[in-house]
């Protein structure tokens, strides 16, 4: 039981050491299904006392957890693995009730997730260290890995299923034990899944899972027995991790916000170009770090661009998500605050002097008033030092800035604070290759609209969009969450191996 129900809504539970059990938090949030605006659950904001229960179990976890050999870990996964595919639809449906994406979506994300477990499950043939025989005289040296101990992980509310699986299943197959606090805003799916990794044989208190916002935070950040913290989310609270973490002696991997450039040449196939910045900017209703939320066209790709660009977006179906029979090419963002101050930054757009070519924000839709939605917009002619250019506004909204020349798309990403993807469309591989080597972020499309890594390479963020030194998922993962021992040995005996063969003892036998 991951909920307790009282007459009206279903309280969120933790799960300490195998056991669902309540909170001890006085205060508690809701969480809604954004297309009805309903509420369907609650989430104790809880502090130092649930952490503390939660790290506790985990420690105790710890001690046998790391000694089972690590292969048997990996065949944890492998069941896990299996029991996400049995659950496939039930889980993108959780998603989908709890976040708003579209189920294709939703199924999208559960199978990102899926890919990282499976990442895992080949984690044995990656833990390798390194040996070389004498370093000096009869004196060799190699170093194995080693987990570290417990592990927390904070997430954002964007992607429920998929960002806390970029964490534990690496942490925990490398033999770490984990607490993951997923977004007060998106508790459920979690605490689905955790079920599963139960069921997958994981032992109790491998995995442990608390609730809350920023006490429940800082009580993981400043608890004494965590030795490593994985974030992702907003820019300012991962920076905030980042300092608080280390001032703690812990290690970070904290993942930011994001404005990803994508730069159109005129040479571009302009149909498939306006196809893929669709999705790119629309796709989740523009809760991404990888959403393409800036489209800088260069020369003449601008015109023909955005009237493509305006007529695929407007024919764009909004709607409710949570009903079978309904099949909305976009959903609801997650809350109406949320909703609220992406309308107020398109308006400071507005007031700026860009033109907003296409308006989301007085659509209704009728079978869900009380939604939150708003449709796809796009703000022409803005300007690099505008907000809406500058500032992340995560919502099915896309900024352009026309560009005279490749040199000045590239520059204006130069003046981004962000790092985390840009994408080039262009038929020239000697623009594409400029873009790739010169461009200011660490994730490159070439043709490619959403060019977020897949669970075997790194995520890898760059300036504002990440804080730390290795990076969520690929070997960057495997490292993060494991510490090296090297060991130097030479065996005394007395003389050079030369001379212990003279030694009858030591003589090879005659076969
Ligand atoms: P958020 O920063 O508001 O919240 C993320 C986590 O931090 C949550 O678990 C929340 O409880 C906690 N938190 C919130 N305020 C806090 C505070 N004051 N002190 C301590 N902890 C606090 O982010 P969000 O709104 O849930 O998610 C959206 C953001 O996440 C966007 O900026 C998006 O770009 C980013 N994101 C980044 C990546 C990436 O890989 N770079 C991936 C997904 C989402």
């Amino acid at each position: 039981m991951t909920t307790t129900k009282s007459s009206t809504t279903t309280t969120c539970k933790l799960l300490v050491g195998g056991k669902w059990i309540e909170s001890s938090a006085k205060e508690f949030i809701d969480v809604y299904n954004p297309s009805s605006g309903e509420v369907i659950a609650r989430t104790p904001m809880g502090g130092m006392q649930d952490v503390d229960k939660a790290v506790q179990a985990a420690s105790k976890a710890f001690i046998e957890w790391k000694e089972v050999p690590i292969v048997e870990r990996a065949r944890v996964m492998f069941r896990f693995k299996n029991l996400l595919e049995a659950s496939y639809e039930e889980l993108a449906k959780c998603v989908t009730r709890e976040h708003g994406k579209t189920l294709p979506e939703a199924r999208a994300s559960v199978q990102r997730a899926i890919e990282v477990v499976e990442f895992a499950c080949g984690i044995p043939s990656l833990f390798f260290g390194d040996a070389m025989a004498n370093i000096a005289t009869n004196v060799d040296c190699e170093t194995i890995r080693h987990p570290i101990g417990v592990c927390a992980g904070i997430a954002p509310f964007n992607f429920p299923a998929m960002v806390p699986l970029w964490m534990y299943p690496i942490a925990i197959t490398c033999g770490n034990t984990f607490v993951l606090k997923p977004s007060e805003r998106v508790p459920l799916s979690s605490m689905m899944i955790a079920e599963l990794l139960e069921k997958a044989g994981a032992p109790a208190g491998v995995l442990n899972i608390v609730h809350g916002g920023k006490d429940c935070v800082n009580a993981l950040l400043e608890h004494p027995d965590i030795k490593a913290i994985s974030f992702v989310g907003s820019t300012t609270i991962a920076k905030y991790i980042y300092e608080q973490g280390a001032k703690h002696g812990k290690r970070v991997q904290a993942a930011g916000g994001a404005k990803n450039h994508i730069i159109i040449m005129p040479d571009a196939d302009m149909d498939h170009t306006a196809q893929a910045l669709n999705a790119s900017a629309f796709g989740c209703a523009g809760e991404r770090c990888m959403a393409g939320s800036l489209a800088i066209p260069v020369g003449e790709a601008a015109d023909v661009l955005m009237e493509k660009l305006v007529a695929t977006a407007s024919k764009m179906k909004v709607g409710r998500t949570d009903v079978e029979d309904k099949h909305p090419d976009m959903g609801p963002l997650i809350t109406s605050e949320h909703l609220s101050k992406v309308r107020n930054m398109v308006e400071k757009g507005k007031s700026e002097g860009a033109e907003v070519l296409l308006d989301g924000r007085e659509l209704k839709v009728q079978d869900a008033p009380n939604g939150f939605f708003l449709g796809p917009t796009i703000i022409d002619r803005a300007k690099p030092t505008m907000s809406v250019v500058q500032d992340e506004i995560f919502g099915p909204v896309l900024s352009v800035v026309r560009a005279k020349t490749i040199e000045d798309a590239i520059n204006i990403g130069a003046q981004c604070p962000y790092g985390n993807g840009a994408v080039i469309f262009t038929e020239s591989g000697k623009a594409a290759r400029e873009f790739k080597h010169r461009f200011n972020a660490g994730m490159i499309g070439i043709n490619v609209g959403v060019p977020a890594s897949m669970a075997w390479f790194p995520f890898t963020g760059w300036n504002n969009s990440f804080y730390g030194d290795l990076h969520i998922q690929g070997k960057e993962g495997i490292q993060f969450y494991t510490q090296q021992k090297m060991t130097m040995t030479r065996w005394f005996g007395g003389g050079s191996l030369a001379e212990k063969f003279q030694d009858p003892v030591w003589k090879p036998r005659k076969s």
